[in-house]
């Protein structure tokens, strides 16, 4: 099956074009990157992927829904992960807000959501931080958490924005050997201005600057562009 089908995306601020007709095609277990330089366009693209920007014109399916149908199916770890490291908050709330993020965070939180929120931190190997407060980690162990927030919810497909930045080499090796893991059970798009990061890594590489490259890889392709 098909995770993403992008056609024919463009996208502008203000008349300035940001995207120019993208398409793409992401299978269920892809592991991509999409690479390109600062102000390339490539957190634009994922927020049209999540549906929080809408595109000039274009289509977008998620799984074959649009978006917004497909907003529970997509785990995002966003480019700087928001938070205020002084906010007292531990490690198992912060994943908390994964599962809750779909029903709302005004609703109460039942046992089942906490112990999605634990799994999760189990799966990133970080159960045993789970009492810590968010700020007294290092930056390597907050990244293992927010994404523990992303996969709390259960997602079939995983985007990340830039999600080696501020990672030192080790951790990143660590970093991607946890994607390698993931990517039985899910499609994962990662994002980044360095590509010999992702590499080595990836499956497959896409390259975007307005407009998006691919790196011999004609599957990336919706069939009838081919
Ligand atoms: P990347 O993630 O590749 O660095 P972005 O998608 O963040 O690129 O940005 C692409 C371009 O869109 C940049 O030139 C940026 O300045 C511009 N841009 C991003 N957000 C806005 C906004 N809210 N209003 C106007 N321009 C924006
Ligand atoms: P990084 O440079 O990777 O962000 P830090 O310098 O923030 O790492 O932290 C180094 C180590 O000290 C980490 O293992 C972190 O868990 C621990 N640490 C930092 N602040 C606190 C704190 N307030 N309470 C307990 N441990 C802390």
């Amino acid at each position: 099956g098909e995770a993403i089908v992008l056609k024919d995306i463009w996208f502008h601020y203000n008349g300035t074009p940001i995207l120019e007709e993208v398409n793409l095609v992401v299978k269920e277990h892809d592991f991509l990157a999409i690479i390109g330089p600062n102000g390339g366009g490539k957190s634009t693209l994922l927020k049209v992927i999540l549906g929080l920007i809408k595109p000039s014109r274009g289509t977008v399916t998620v799984f074959g829904e649009t978006p917004r149908k497909a907003r529970k199916l997509i785990g995002y770890v966003p480019q700087y992960s928001l938070i205020d490291l002084n906010f007292p908050i531990s490690v198992w709330e912060v994943v908390l807000m994964g599962c809750l993020s779909h029903i709302g965070l005004l609703k109460r939180y039942d046992e089942d959501d906490k112990e999605k929120a634990l799994d999760a931190l189990k799966i990133v190997d970080m159960f045993d931080y789970k009492d810590r407060q968010i700020g007294s980690l290092s930056g390597g162990q907050r990244q293992r958490v927010f994404i523990a927030r992303a996969l709390a919810a259960d997602p079939k497909l995983l985007l990340l924005d830039e999600p080696a930045a501020g990672v030192d080499i080790i951790r990143q090796e660590e970093f991607y050997e946890l994607l390698e893991k993931l990517k039985e059970k899910m499609a994962i798009v990662i994002v980044s201005h360095d590509i010999s990061a992702v590499s080595v890594h990836v499956d497959k590489i896409a390259c975007l600057n307005r407009k998006l490259y691919y790196h011999n890889s004609k599957e990336l392709l919706p069939e009838d562009l081919e």
